[in-house]
């Protein structure tokens, strides 16, 4: 009987010559029209990892033009949707014959550990297959009225979509988006975060070699003020795509308001794990330590807030910091590393600002909370639990993005509810109990666009994605996307004659 061999791993180190990273507009890698670049560093040394075009008005304003122009007079919009499906199928495949590639640059670019972005490599290609599976099968519907009137609606795509993605996880999160906005027909122009270039160069090649026509898909480097703000205010954009910090996206909206664009935002969170006494302990440990410590805690759904009832909060505390302890924080290539460096040495100072301002208010810090000894050259932090924090302390309200889990306890379902809902963010939620009833209760209760029971942060790609209060704005995922992605055109057709309303014949009425 012959077996299939399981695939060899994937070996991947830092093998590749980064060259420049330029723009990619109307089909050509480009620098920028003003010649400048800016640097990228390596998380995990702060040495200079690669130059990158740096972006300005003038680059953006080529990139619109050229989405304006495939949008306007190009085959994409009006190819058959299993045409453009063909396309995201090459694409997926581009990106899974090239995943070594692609890993290498993300690891690089922002201290993923690898055995984690081989993960998340492995879904940015399945985002394009989903799409090209799912586009061609959009119905509209129709709505008969009598015998006098059929009305049906169609989906048409909406324009050019302008998306300034964050750089926490850059590939994931962009093909997210990239894809249906591209199963739909519409043309983009992609800004990557100035902190993580590395991965949208590499895109911008699989995307043409796949067969994408020129000017449908674009990438602008550069800085948010600079690149990010042209892209958010030209009135060549229709769509504004935006995953980042609430305060940034408040700001992009506004930019698009007076050129009227629809606008998906995904942004920040703090989100809490809500253990109740009988929930089953090792399961809630284990996915509430993979929940903050994975994607190097700087993840938008990251469990950062552990709620537990009084009469287990001391277990469930000390088991999560004695084995936050055991994290191992090292060289992102290396497949035993758990937790990489933080994305820059301001964001690494920041999160160990929030560490000293919970030691400041009396909080107990049980796990981690230094940088590890003799790790000083790079962004490095152990993983950190903090217990007995307050409410009102800073660590309980804020994003921190990083690699640290606050706690406190809680003595019934009121007061639970009351301290998940307590921060301005409502992105993601995870509940722990073994009462069925109040398990859906909770759920419903706590003000958030997603919710786990029992269960880490799993996602079905046919399932909605996004965030109330500040988390953000619209949802995306599954055929939500195309809400966001497509106009929605009514077609009213009358079948006969049908009563109309006989104006101007004076007299003769
Ligand atoms: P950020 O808001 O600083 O930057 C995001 C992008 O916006 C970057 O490309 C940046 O250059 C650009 N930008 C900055 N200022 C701009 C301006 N004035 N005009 C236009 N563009 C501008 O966010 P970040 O630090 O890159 O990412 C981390 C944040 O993203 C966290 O808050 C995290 O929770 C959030 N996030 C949310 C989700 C989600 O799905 N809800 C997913 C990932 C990350």
């Amino acid at each position: 009987m012959s077996q299939t061999q399981p695939a060899p791993p994937l070996e991947i180190a830092r093998t590749t010559e980064l060259g420049l990273q330029r723009h990619f507009i109307d089909g050509t890698f480009r620098e920028s029209v003003a010649g400048g670049t800016f640097e990228s560093l390596d998380p995990a040394t702060n040495a200079v990892l690669v130059q990158a075009a740096d972006g300005q008005a003038a680059d953006v304003d080529l990139a619109v033009a050229a989405a304006r122009r495939a949008f306007d007079e190009g085959p994409w919009p009006h190819m058959k949707a299993d045409e453009r499906a063909a396309v995201l199928r090459r694409i997926a495949n581009g990106i899974r014959d090239r995943a070594a590639e692609f890993i290498e640059r993300e690891v690089r670019d922002i201290g993923m550990p690898v055995k984690q972005m081989k993960g998340l490599a492995a879904r940015a290609a399945k985002n394009f297959d989903y799409y090209a599976d799912v586009f061609p099968e959009l119905t509209g519907k129709s709505f008969q009225v009598g015998d006098e009137f059929v009305n049906y609606t169609i989906r048409k795509p909406v324009g050019v979509a302008g998306m300034i993605m964050p750089w926490n996880a850059p590939l994931m999160l962009s093909t997210w988006r990239i894809a249906p906005a591209l199963a739909a027909g519409n043309t983009i122009v992609l800004k990557p975060a100035e902190w993580s270039p590395l991965t949208a160069t590499l895109l911008a090649e699989v995307l043409h070699d796949a067969g994408v026509p020129e000017g449908v898909f674009n990438v602008v480097h550069g800085y948010g003020e600079t690149a990010g703000a042209p892209l958010s205010k030209h009135p060549g954009v229709n769509l504004i795509c935006f995953t980042g910090e609430t305060t940034t996206g408040s700001t992009i909206i506004a930019a698009g308001a007076p050129t009227l664009k629809r606008s998906s935002v995904e942004l920040g969170g703090k989100s809490p794990v809500v253990v109740f006494a009988d929930a089953d302990p090792e399961q809630a440990v284990d996915a509430a330590l993979a929940q903050i410590f994975t994607l190097n805690g700087q993840r938008c759904t990251a469990g950062s807030r552990l709620l537990v009832q009084r009469p287990i909060y001391e277990q469930i505390v000390t088991a999560i910091a004695e084995r936050a302890k055991n994290i191992r924080v090292g060289d992102p290539f290396d497949e035993a590393t758990e937790l990489g460096p933080l994305i820059r040495p301001e964001h690494h100072g920041r999160v160990l600002e929030y560490i000293q301002s919970a030691r400041d208010e009396g909080a107990r810090v049980l796990a981690g909370g230094e940088v590890p000894e003799g790790m000083d050259e790079g962004n490095w932090l152990q993983a950190t639990v903090i217990a007995d924090v307050t409410e009102r302390s800073k660590v309980f309200q804020e994003e921190i993005f990083g690699p640290v889990l606050v706690a406190m306890p809680f003595d019934d379902e009121d007061e639970a509810v009351h301290l998940a809902n307590a921060t301005e963010y409502g992105l993601a939620a995870y509940v722990w109990t073994n009462d069925i009833q109040r398990a859906h209760r909770v759920a419903h209760r706590i003000d958030t666009g997603m919710c786990w029971i029992n269960s880490q942060n799993v996602r079905d790609l046919r399932t909605p994605f996004g965030g109330v209060k500040a988390s953000g704005i619209g949802r995306e995922g599954g055929d939500y996307a195309f809400d966001f992605y497509c106009e929605t055109e009514i077609v009213h057709v009358a079948l006969g004659s049908h009563h109309i309303p006989k104006l101007g014949l004076g007299d003769q009425d």
